[in-house]
């Protein structure tokens, strides 16, 4: 799909500023949330750039999120560094965990109590489920379907244990998960770049986990609790998570909570349009600053590749 960046970013200030400063005056926040499972690449920092020029043009906040949920992958020093590079650029946020502000803690593992708190009101709506299923048996459902040449899938079978078999596996002290119910038929919704969008997740995905067994959030209830609880008025982001705002907005309805308005952005890609790699260590902020480029002349290229001004999309 081949957009012009440029064209649609300026009706997202149009849209942006009726919808979000017309009526309700709501402040424009938007946040750049990267994990720091890696360090800031050329991908990242052209998301932070239009997070932080969009800011900037509405008089409004750009706050950094560290999305240090994935415990895992954690890489050593690149939460430090992500903020340095942004700074280095000359794109610093307003708030930040090194900044501070009103809406931190500003990583998510510092957050654990409002994803608890959420996940507490999902569970007794009956939005959400706790799930017992050993990995043993999620490996087998999986390597069953993959036999079957279908998409490996949970068969939401905790979805209908009564509440007196999930009281005895809680005597038992049995480990679990906690799963948002997904609610079955299409949802569509409108994105300021890739316009109406519609998905029925509940025909092709199970239960999503939101909690996992280490009591920390997955990715997907962290960022609706944390947009939402950091007053968030726009998502800006790689558009690898255009798939995943369905699920996003379904939570936010659960929850009883107003969504932001999502605008995705396309990935910078190679010549060959092929996807920028990691793997590629030239395409590091780190190593730009090691070899003496000035940050304008970064800045320059990230806004130029692939925005659709004119000739250089
Ligand atoms: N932590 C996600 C990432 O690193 C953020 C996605 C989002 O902006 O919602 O891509």
């Amino acid at each position: 799909m081949r957009l012009l960046l440029a064209r649609v970013l300026l009706p997202i200030v149009h849209r942006g500023s009726r919808q979000c400063t017309g009526g309700t005056q709501k402040e424009i926040r938007v946040r750049f949330a990267p994990s720091p499972t890696g360090f800031l690449h050329l991908g990242g920092l052209r998301t932070a750039l239009y997070n932080y020029l969009f800011a900037k043009k509405h008089g409004g906040a750009f706050i950094l999120r560290l999305e240090d949920t994935d415990r895992s992958r954690l890489v050593p020093g690149a939460a430090e560094a992500i903020e340095d590079m942004l700074e280095w650029a000359g794109i610093p946020p307003d708030e930040s965990p090194r900044q501070g502000g009103p809406y931190g803690p500003y990583e998510q593992s510092q957050r654990l109590n409002f994803y608890q708190e959420a996940v507490q009101a999902l569970l007794e709506s009956g939005a959400a489920y706790r799930c017992f299923c050993t990995p043993q048996r999620l490996e087998l459902i999986k390597k069953e379907a993959l036999r079957r040449g279908e998409m490996p899938r949970y068969d939401n079978r905790c979805r209908h244990l009564t509440s007196s078999q999930v009281q005895e596996k809680l005597s038992k002290n049995l480990p679990f998960v906690v799963r948002f119910q997904l609610p079955s038929g299409a949802h569509s919704f409108q994105d300021l770049v890739y316009g109406w969008t519609q998905h029925d997740l509940a025909s092709v995905e199970g239960d999503p986990v939101i909690l996992k067994g280490d009591g920390f959030p997955t990715y997907h209830l962290a960022n609706v609790v944390d947009d939402h609880k950091m007053a968030v008025s726009h998502v800006l982001r790689g558009e690898e998570w255009l798939i995943s705002t369905t699920k996003h907005l379904l939570l936010y309805r659960a929850l009883g909570w107003q969504p932001p308005i999502y605008a995705h952005l396309p990935l910078l890609l190679n010549k060959d349009g092929s996807k920028l790699s990691k793997r590629q260590g030239d395409i590091f902020i780190q190593h730009f600053v090691q070899r003496g480029y000035l940050s304008d002349t970064l800045l320059d290229v990230i806004t130029n590749c692939g925005s659709g001004f004119a000739g250089n999309d």
